[in-house]
């Protein structure tokens, strides 16, 4: 009979935790509509849950009424979010909720004050991420350079863009959700290309006297989900990914099973689950990101027994 095994750290990580509990909290106490702006977290069935609740997500920012009570998403929104929320009378002196996860914010301060040791900062992201997207404010705005893969084509762009645009003091941050074993062939092909000029800068930036270097700000919930589906990938037959279609993180942890050569499926729910998966295997392994629910996994689990055991 074949086994079933669940990562280690699997599921909700602290930051997503406390911004439902943010909304949740908020709305409880709230008479009035409350409204997230934005997917408060990267999880279908969180926001449903959410959503059954009485709360209301927006996309468009302009379509939050005038001193609407607001919550925003963990993952950290650019100042302008905050300007034009400002502007409709919703600031965090009257009706507005900051859900930001506060290792985001850290990431942001980081970008800040590279940026005032006078780095050029780039990011390792995904150009679309709110996160990256709120990053980015602190640094260029838009003409912020992100680099979205780690091998040497991008890499070699990115040298280019030092080369070209003549920038003598540059560093790179990480958007929390990113792959650890990415980041780091992205610095050893910067390192490869530049004679091991990207030094490594403390996370306390004790020390920024190095003109090219990186600074790690892969939260630690996510390596720790990384490492646990990294080992549990290592000796499984066949594994299954829990996780929203926007969520980065839980899709790195598909991506990091995958190249370790291991049948992966990536799936939202339960009802995904196919019998024919589990044919001819002997171990199962289960694994989600930190925007999954407990519940979800409990369901794709069950489902995996209902038709493998
Ligand atoms: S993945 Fe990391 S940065 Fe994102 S919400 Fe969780 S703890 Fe915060």
């Amino acid at each position: 009979m074949p086994t079933i095994e669940i990562a280690k750290n699997s599921g909700f990580c602290f930051g997503v935790r406390r911004a439902i509990d943010i909304a949740k909290e908020i709305a409880e106490k709230n008479e009035g509509t409350t409204y997230v702006y934005g997917q408060l977290v990267h999880n279908e069935r969180v926001i449903e849950d959410l959503e059954n609740q009485g709360i209301v997500f927006i996309e468009d920012i302009k379509n939050i009424p005038q001193g609407a009570t607001t919550v925003l998403r963990a993952h950290g929104e650019p100042g302008t979010t905050y300007q034009v929320l400002g502007e409709k009378g919703i600031t965090s002196s009257t009706s507005l909720k900051d859900a930001t996860c506060p290792l985001v914010t850290l990431v942001h301060n980081v970008a800040i004050k590279l940026k005032n040791a006078g780095y050029d900062v780039a990011i390792f992201g995904k150009h679309d991420h709110p996160e990256s997207i709120g990053t980015s404010y602190h640094i260029k705005g838009k003409d912020t350079y992100i680099i979205e893969k780690p091998d040497m084509d991008h890499a070699r762009a990115f040298v280019e863009y030092l080369k070209g645009n003549n920038i003598k003091r540059a560093a790179l941050v990480s958007q929390t959700t990113m792959s650890v074993y990415g980041y780091k062939k992205l610095i050893d092909n910067l390192n490869q290309l530049t004679n091991g000029t990207f030094r490594n800068i403390p996370l306390s930036l004790t020390d920024v006297s190095a003109d090219y270097g990186y600074v790690d700000t892969i939260c630690n919930p996510t390596k720790q989900r990384q490492s646990g589906t990294e080992e549990l990938a290592r000796k499984v037959d066949v594994m299954v990914v829990i996780g929203g279609v926007h969520s980065s993180n839980s899709k790195e942890l598909a991506q990091k099973a995958r190249e370790l050569g291991v049948e992966t499926h990536y799936i939202q729910s339960a009802a995904q689950v196919e019998k024919g998966w589990f044919a001819g295997k002997e171990r199962i392994g289960v694994s989600a990101g930190a925007s999954t629910p407990d519940v979800l996994i409990e369901e794709v689990v069950g489902k995996i027994k209902e038709v493998a055991l």
